[in-house]
């Protein structure tokens, strides 16, 4: 399966030409519900981890106190999404048929009562893997052609989940660890990616407004540059020019590599290295969806319009916070820097 984003309603550089030189390349995951093995590009998918390597965990703290509601097992989580699906494709097949059969509701009061939290050291759960074949991977350390991003499923006092990026070579792992350890519990549902195969696609980006200098937002706000440049702003709801760059022509929404970084939650600021003040670079961008009605331009061509019952815009269930990414740079100076993560 490919996915195609529509092609940009214009030519930005023709609004402005202080924006060529800003055009960034980001490759979108376009990540879809599937069975991705070891060998494969996969969110929420089999690692390919070596047998004889230990398995990361996150050693907390893990307070209960600032947690909302009750924490559930992977595979209560993974139940409640199967029951879902099958109540879903019931009510499609004949409206008329229950909303929940006897032993569904048995389950959801099951499932309301949640599981013993757990404060003890957690095993961090597979959130992405990525080939450098399928994948561009900014700042790739020579030598390797896989990434690994992994997270604690805990909000660490609410906050967000804690990232854990590992590099390798994949000829360089012959047996692969079969059984790895799970969390007894997650914090939060969305903290559990359903597993997703991957289409990459490359598309170009332009920073987001609050990262243009004034002579730049003003010419974007400019009605006779939209005019002579033959292209209207006002489609898709917008209310002025920079609302429909933000939304149609800046930054993509979605699971992606490299590109820009997308502050929506906070003002623009510096990513220095911790370790060498070089300023970092996006590499990842974790998200909770991969378009909502203010980003449904880059909705791919190939996908529905949402609103339907497989509505394909939460494709991972990944559900930072109610709705926002998690951004994960890194130092373009050294692989073995810290990364930094940033929560939109
Ligand atoms: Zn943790
Ligand atoms: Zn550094």
């Amino acid at each position: 399966m490919r996915f195609t984003t529509p092609p940009r309603p214009l030519d930005v550089t023709a609004l402005s030409h202080r924006l060529a030189p800003l055009a960034r390349t980001a490759t979108r995951l376009h990540p879809r519900p599937g069975s991705p093995t070891a060998h494969d590009s996969s969110i929420g998918g089999p690692l390919l981890w070596p047998a004889d390597e230990p398995w990361p965990y996150c050693a907390g703290p893990h307070p209960q106190e600032e947690a909302d509601g009750v924490p559930h097992s992977p595979e209560d989580i993974r139940e409640l999404r199967r029951v879902h699906a099958m109540a879903e494709a019931r009510l499609l097949r004949d409206h008329h048929a229950p909303a929940r059969l006897p032993e569904e509701q048995a389950f959801y009061e099951r499932y309301a009562a949640g599981r013993p939290w757990c404060e003890g050291p957690v095993p961090l759960l597979p959130v992405a893997q990525l080939y450098a074949r399928d994948v561009p991977l900014p700042a790739r350390p020579a030598g390797t052609d896989l990434l690994q991003a992994l997270w604690c499923p805990y909000g660490h006092g609410a906050s967000e989940p804690r990232t854990a990026l590992f590099w390798r070579s994949a000829a360089t792992v012959t047996d692969v660890l079969d059984a790895p350890p799970e969390p007894t519990v997650v914090e939060e549902d969305g903290y559990l990616p359903r597993p997703c195969v991957l289409a990459p696609e490359e598309i170009t980006e332009y920073p987001g407004l609050r990262q243009l200098d004034q002579e730049t937002q003003a010419e974007l706000a400019d009605e006779s540059r939209w005019q002579a440049a033959g292209a209207r702003w006002d489609e898709d709801g917008a209310l002025d020019p920079h609302e429909y760059w933000s939304g149609r022509l800046s930054t993509a929404p979605g699971w992606k590599t490299g590109g820009w970084t997308t502050w929506d939650l906070t003002d623009p600021e510096p990513r220095p290295c911790p370790a060498c003040g070089t300023e970092q670079i996006p590499l990842l961008t974790i998200a909770s969806s991969e378009w909502d009605d203010a980003t449904e331009g880059w909705r791919p061509a190939e996908d529905p319009a949402h609103d339907r019952p497989d509505d394909p815009s939460e494709p991972t269930l990944v559900d930072i916070r109610g709705g926002y990414t998690l951004q994960l740079h890194v130092c373009p100076a050294s692989p073995d820097h810290p990364h930094l993560q940033i929560m939109e």
